[in-house]
């Protein structure tokens, strides 16, 4: 600044001398003129490139000022070289802030693309300005055409509109999902958050499997339940008739045999629900534990000829066979549980005189099977893919007459699953069923070949 003091003065101060030198008085003052112009005009040059350089910063990549050709960049000295430097650091400061802010917002997107929840950020309007890919499945939209359009013209759920035109976000509200069919409904739970000026944030969860869990959990608390109430009924009406009658000695005995029963009854099914609420909780079977299958089908054959002369005057012809010795590693409770409950359903199923085969066998490829099967009546073919669920029943009176929980094959089901293993039903109507568990090749070790009938 100092130097435009002293150069204005000094170029007037030249032009006067020059002046004056080729025109006396007149030209000194013609000097002063023209050496004051001649500045101005120096000086309006470098104003100029300094304003075409601000217009060339303008529309270049304010990222890199340093892609402005030389042509354009700003005079280097004086005053508006150093106005053009204190600007050229504005912008980079500037333009470092906005990077800042820009990479921040970045991250916090990224973040919101991460969440397993649908977001989308609709404006005042109610208009979508942003969603994440989770939103995108839910909702099916579209992350780019679908911007700038009205959240409820596209999730046509009057639920939702209802929602979003009450104002009330304290709760949330449920709706179908896009993917929802009528054989795999999928549920939404969606909730909105008000955020700065009439915005709001949309979000959605996928409830389907949560929804599904409380179901079952329904059903099943209802199907114990009714479990426990018939034969606690029974039990009060006994306990009644002998409290309140007049009641002979054999009569006595015949009612505390039949109350009797009903206890065993509520005792297998607690029974059978604390085994599996223990396959639920304990953790998966290791394989450093050996159970010998002989030994295995030795205990299952003592309680299975044993429950068929007592539920038949006439027993079964029950047949054990092992095809090649072996161990299997795993849970022996468990595995004892397992087959011991497909056996004794083949012989409460199986009317007498009927056969009930149980064979063990390695498969070529390493694989151990057990396989269970009867000459009984056979399962029709709409049952079969849901004979494992809990208390599912294809002939329930037959179930409870023999002391069934409808929990057997949920059992076996779970140990096999357990160990790895896979459960296999066959079975037509009429010609008898054959069950089956395979087990892993890594959970067998062989023994001997050997043959037992
Ligand atoms: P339950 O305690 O009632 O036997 P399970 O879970 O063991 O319950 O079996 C479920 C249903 O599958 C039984 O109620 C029965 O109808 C059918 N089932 C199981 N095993 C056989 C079989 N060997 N033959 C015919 N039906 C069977």
């Amino acid at each position: 600044m100092l130097g435009r003091w002293f150069l204005f003065p000094l170029c007037q101060l030249l032009g006067a001398a020059l002046g004056w030198l080729f025109g006396g008085q007149s030209g000194a003052l013609l000097g002063v003129l023209v050496g004051g112009l001649l500045f101005l005009a120096f000086d309006s040059r470098r104003l100029f490139r300094l304003q075409r350089w601000l217009r060339a910063v303008q529309q270049a990549d304010l990222q890199d000022l340093s892609t402005i050709p030389e042509s354009l960049q700003p005079p280097a000295t004086g005053l508006w070289g150093d106005l053009a430097d204190r600007m050229r650091r504005l912008l980079r400061s500037r333009d470092r802030a906005r990077w800042d802010s820009q990479s921040r917002l970045d991250e916090l997107l990224a973040a919101m693309q991460a969440s397993p929840n649908g977001v989308v950020l609709l404006d005042a309007q109610g208009r979508i300005e942003w969603c994440n890919l989770t939103a995108v499945q839910h909702f099916g939209f579209d992350a780019q055409r679908d911007l700038q359009q009205y959240a409820v013209n596209l999730v046509r759920e009057p639920a939702f509109s209802a929602y979003l035109a009450a104002g009330d976000f304290s709760g949330d509200v449920v709706i179908a999902g896009r993917a929802s069919t009528p054989s795999r409904p999928v549920k939404l739970s969606l909730h909105v958050h008000a955020y700065g000026e009439g915005r709001r944030l949309l979000l959605s969860r996928d409830i389907t499997a949560v929804e599904l869990a409380e179901a079952m959990r329904r059903d099943f608390v209802a199907n114990v339940s009714h479990e426990i109430r018939t034969p606690l009924t029974v039990l009060a009406g006994f306990v009644e008739t002998l409290q309140t009658l007049q009641l002979t000695e054999a009569e006595r005995s015949r009612y505390l045999g039949l109350m009797a029963q009903q206890s065993q009854r509520m005792q297998t099914l607690v029974s059978d629900l604390l085994t599996l609420s223990r396959l639920e909780g304990s953790p998966l079977p290791g394989r450093h534990e050996w159970i010998s299958v002989a030994t295995l089908l030795g205990q299952c054959e003592q309680e299975v000829r044993a429950l068929s002369a007592n539920l038949f005057t006439q027993g079964h012809k029950i047949v054990f066979s092992i095809d090649g010795d072996a161990d299997i590693s795993g849970v022996p409770l468990e595995l004892y549980s397992a087959l011991s409950n497909l056996v004794t359903n083949a012989v409460r199923y199986t009317p007498s005189p009927g056969t009930v085969q149980v064979h063990w066998r390695v498969l070529p490829d390493g694989q151990g099977e057990f396989a269970v099967v009867d000459s009984g009546p056979g399962i029709a073919p709409e049952h079969l893919p849901r004979l494992t669920e809990r208390f599912y029943r294809v002939d329930r009176s037959r179930s409870r007459e023999t002391g069934g929980t409808g929990l057997g094959l949920a059992i076996v089901k779970h140990v096999a699953q357990r160990h790895g293993a896979e459960l296999h039903i066959q079975s037509q109507l009429g010609h008898g069923s054959r069950f089956s568990i395979v087990f892993p090749a890594s959970r067998i070790r062989m023994l001997h070949a050997l043959k037992v009938a």
